[in-house]
């Protein structure tokens, strides 16, 4: 079977490029009626953006609360709020200013909004039926690729699962990559967020399951990622708007991780984690599985000067280390794409729960 991929249908880029927005939303409202939804990161709260955005009197503004990733609980409350507000309407547009969470947050409303039910219903692939109304993203923070990528990562606590909504429907309909909007965010977590593209490329490009499109995207963000973070300022101007691009590749190119990301999921959903700090502490206990991918990324860490203090794991309950094992072991997908069928082998629970001790 040959999967027919689709990409986003737009996208600018570019320093000041969000000053464009205005008009892209100008030729949707005039071809398609009801308010247009803006998703904010909390982060701006008391900032100005939302004060150089082209807003509606109707149009609707969320805040969303990223200090956790998002929940299906959560998204579940976000729709039923955006529904009331929309008192029965549809959307002309919704948009999406922050990183991977409110990007994710934005996607799965999307969803729910012209599919029935709850977000848990859809949490794996193809299962939303109904095309979700036009999306626009606007990271302010590089690297999840969540602004091209077809999924959006919702965690389901009741069932220690964290896993997306993977679906066409939930890609973004126009992406506007502006390095102006990353001058403010912090370093470490620049570097979390933003290794986070270096990590699904690496990992897609060592795996069983590619061709030959999603690896040229793959080679050429982890050039970009070597070239950002082996420099001496990840943060320049220049560097910012590189990182864009790659994080833009980056979700492009996402098909199918690897050891990382099961692994860090279990991060996350035990210990609450942010998805890019439990990428860099995932990796950190694999220099067997991808010898030359962790050497860099250490180098990069110390170039950087970034904080990774150790310790996370270490007096943890037994049934933590359960916990976390099963939150890992159950992405079967990515784990035998990259060690094969018999990964349970190699990824035993002593060895699994080993790599946690070591973080
Ligand atoms: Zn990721």
């Amino acid at each position: 079977m040959f999967r027919n991929a689709k990409n986003v249908g737009y996208y600018m880029i570019g320093k000041g490029s969000l000053s464009q927005l205005g008009d892209v939303l100008e030729k949707r409202r005039s071809s398609v009626k009801g308010p247009a939804v803006f998703f904010l990161d909390h982060f701006f709260r008391n900032q100005d953006l939302a004060k150089k955005l082209p807003l509606a009197p109707n149009d609707i503004l969320l805040y969303v609360d990223t200090t956790e990733e998002p929940t299906t609980h959560g998204v579940d409350a976000y729709t039923a709020q955006v529904k009331e507000e929309l008192h029965g309407a549809l959307p002309s547009a919704m948009l999406a200013f922050g990183g991977g969470s409110t990007m994710d947050t934005c996607k799965c409303v999307g969803n729910l909004l012209t599919n029935p039910g709850k977000s848990e219903d859809y949490q794996g692939w193809e299962l939303v039926k109904n095309p979700a109304p036009y999306k626009i993203a606007v990271p302010t923070l590089s690297g999840t690729g969540s602004e091209t990528s077809r999924t959006g990562i919702v965690c389901n606590e009741a069932k220690n699962l964290k896993l997306g909504m993977n679906s066409d429907f939930t890609m973004f309909d126009q992406v506007i990559l502006d390095p102006d909007l990353t001058v403010t965010v912090p370093r470490n977590q620049y570097f979390y967020t933003g290794i986070d593209t270096y990590m699904h490329c690496f990992e897609s490009i060592t795996g069983t399951y590619r061709n030959a499109v999603v690896d040229a995207l793959s080679e050429k963000a982890i050039d970009l990622c070597k070239r950002i973070f082996l420099s001496k300022d990840m943060m320049s101007d220049e560097n910012r708007e590189l990182l864009m691009i790659a994080s833009f590749l980056g979700g492009m190119a996402a098909g199918f991780v690897g050891t990382v990301h099961p692994v860090s999921a279990g991060l996350s959903m035990v210990l609450h984690m942010h998805h890019g700090l439990a990428n860099c502490y995932a990796l950190s206990v694999q220099e067997d599985i991808y010898p030359e991918y962790y050497r860099d990324f250490m180098t990069m860490i110390e170039r950087q000067r970034i904080d990774l203090p150790s310790g996370i794991c270490k007096d943890l309950e037994p049934a933590q280390y359960d916990a976390l094992y099963e939150a890992s072991i159950v992405h079967e997908k990515p784990l035998s794409n990259r060690l094969g069928p018999d990964f349970k082998k190699i990824f035993t629970k002593d060895n699994v729960i080993g790599r946690f001790k070591r973080m």
